[in-house]
């Protein structure tokens, strides 16, 4: 259907060529977006995980991601309300397959009354897995509280273990509060509690084995991300960023690592057993090995815009329809309308790619 037609608000900037994810078919030509049903795109994909930006706002200033002055936030009146992501979630959920929900920024620990939030999302039926990206800071008091409500799942970020180091990566002095939120999301029964890890070179690549190493002993599920290009700077280039060929090297160096057969299933990060296992570590390759063939994600910023991809250049207002008194069906149509366009991928690695304008904090990453 076309968006238009549907009256629905697209931001579009001309597409580049893109590069298709492995295995994926054809496409269906031009042929319309589907009504009624899950979220589709035209290459046979199907959309089941939510990403939602609950703030653009941050209280870390990590160099790959945002500048040390931070940045222009969103006014207050654009962010959807409370009530209003429950609306579109409700819709996500009950009208358009949506299974998981990962609640990200910014920092999505800055968004009051998130806790709550959490509660009346889990309410919903069909109920969606939730789970939250964090920095950590200022979790590890009310980690209980976020169980209580119904949260699943935690990926804290943890760049370095060195207080220098992770000063000089976030800009401050917060480790402690970091290292304190993961043994308490730990005591509050979260399992498995995963980090985040994005390595820069000469800054903190050498530390990845020291990082592998604190999570095996204390059980946390330890991913490295490449670095993308998605800073507000546009600091990011290829040949200073840490491949996975980069991290697989470097912790070979103190630890065997073997593919981990078929744990994978679509999801982003290559496990490796560790020492034969059982212990795994995972590798997010988005740059050097990208997996958009597999991409069962959607986004949804906080301001209310959905994007089929991190490096989408194109949005659909949901949040003006949403305000013009658009009904259910209609909202969802609109969010199918958007999928059904979803390219086949990301073309970081085309000559013709061009980072999107908002910078991974303003997307929710
Ligand atoms: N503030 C929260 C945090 O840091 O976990 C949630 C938002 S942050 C954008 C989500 C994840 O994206 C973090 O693990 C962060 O390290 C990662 N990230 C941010 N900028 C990135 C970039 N340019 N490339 C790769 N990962 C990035
Ligand atoms: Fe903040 Fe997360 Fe970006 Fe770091 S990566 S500046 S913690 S939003």
């Amino acid at each position: 259907m076309n968006p238009v037609a549907l009256g629905i608000p697209t931001v579009a900037i001309p597409r580049t060529v893109r590069q298709a994810g492995p295995g994926l078919p054809a496409p269906c030509g031009a042929a319309p977006a589907p009504t009624g049903g899950g979220l589709v795109d035209s290459y046979g994909r199907q959309a089941r995980d939510l990403r939602i930006s609950l703030t653009d706002r941050c209280n870390l200033r990590c160099t790959y991601c945002m500048p040390a002055e931070g940045l222009d936030w969103m006014p207050g009146d654009d962010l959807l309300s409370d009530d209003e992501l429950v609306a579109l979630i409700e819709v996500a959920v009950r009208r358009l397959g949506i299974q998981e929900i990962r609640f990200t920024g910014g920092e999505p620990l800055l968004r009051k009354g998130i806790v709550d939030l959490i509660r009346r999302v889990g309410e919903l039926s069909p109920r969606p897995e939730m789970s939250l990206t964090t920095n950590g800071i200022g979790f590890a008091p009310r980690a209980a509280d976020f169980v209580a409500a119904g949260l699943d799942r935690i990926n804290i970020s943890l760049d370095s273990l060195d207080p220098d180091t992770f000063l000089r990566l976030t800009r401050r002095p917060r480790l402690a509060d970091v290292l304190k939120s993961l043994s308490a999301a730990v005591d509050a029964g979260l399992a498995p509690v995963k980090i985040n890890a994005v390595l820069m070179r000469g800054v903190n690549d050498h530390e990845a084995p020291d990082l592998l190493r604190f999570s095996l002993d204390h059980g946390y599920q330890l991913r490295f991300i490449e670095q993308m290009p998605l800073d507000a700077g546009h600091s990011w280039t290829r040949d200073r960023m840490v491949t996975a060929a980069d991290i697989e090297r470097i912790l070979a160096e103190q630890f065997t690592l073997t593919p981990n057969a078929g744990a994978r299933l679509g999801a982003p990060a290559e496990l490796f057993d560790v020492d034969g296992g059982p212990a795994t570590v995972g590798i997010i390759a988005s740059v050097t090995r990208p997996f958009c063939g597999d991409c069962d994600r959607t986004r949804l910023t906080a301001d209310g815009q959905v994007r089929t991809c991190l490096f989408s250049r194109n949005e659909t207002d949901l949040r003006a329809l949403l305000r013009r008194g658009a009904g259910d069906e209609q909202i969802a149509d609109a969010w199918r309308t958007a999928t059904w366009g979803k390219l086949p991928g990301h073309a970081i690695n085309d000559p013709s790619f061009l980072q999107p304008d908002r910078p991974m904090s303003a997307i929710g990453g």
